[in-house]
């Protein structure tokens, strides 16, 4: 059972690598990768709401003219699972965090997601009932 596990392989002594043809493959090429939502959001054409943590099969991108201290940032391209309208969003490394671009607004109440005040609503804080007597 264990020669099938064998982890080197045999080289022919004539074995030539550089007769190998590169392959060639485009300096920013999209990936699909699978990735889950980073936060509560709902869909800006549908209202669809989507769960953190919810699966989604996404194109990735380099975002070639921005780093963060050499960073590199990623963008990522899902879909809305009801209207199939696309929602973009990339890395943001400087707050450990996704910045959104386009096709959605966060539900969530990050700050980080730029909207200057919380997108949800909060619910008023509740009262104490002062002790009966
Ligand atoms: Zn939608």
């Amino acid at each position: 059972m264990s020669e099938r596990k064998v982890l080197n392989k045999y080289y022919p002594p004539d074995f030539d690598p550089s007769n190998i043809p590169r392959c060639k493959v485009a300096r920013n090429k999209t990936f699909c990768v699978r990735l889950m939502a980073p936060c509560n959001m709902k869909c800006n054409t549908c209202g669809e709401y989507i769960a953190k943590a919810k699966k989604f099969n996404a194109r990735k991108e380099d975002v070639d003219d921005e780093n963060y201290l050499g960073l590199r940032i990623y963008r990522f391209y899902i879909r809305c699972p009801m209207c199939m309208a696309e929602i973009v969003f990339k890395t943001d490394p400087e707050h450990t965090d996704y910045l959104i671009e386009a096709g959605r607004r966060a539900t969530s109440r990050r700050r980080s997601w730029r909207s200057g005040r919380p997108s949800g609503r909060r619910r008023p804080p509740r009262r104490r009932r002062s002790p009966t007597p």
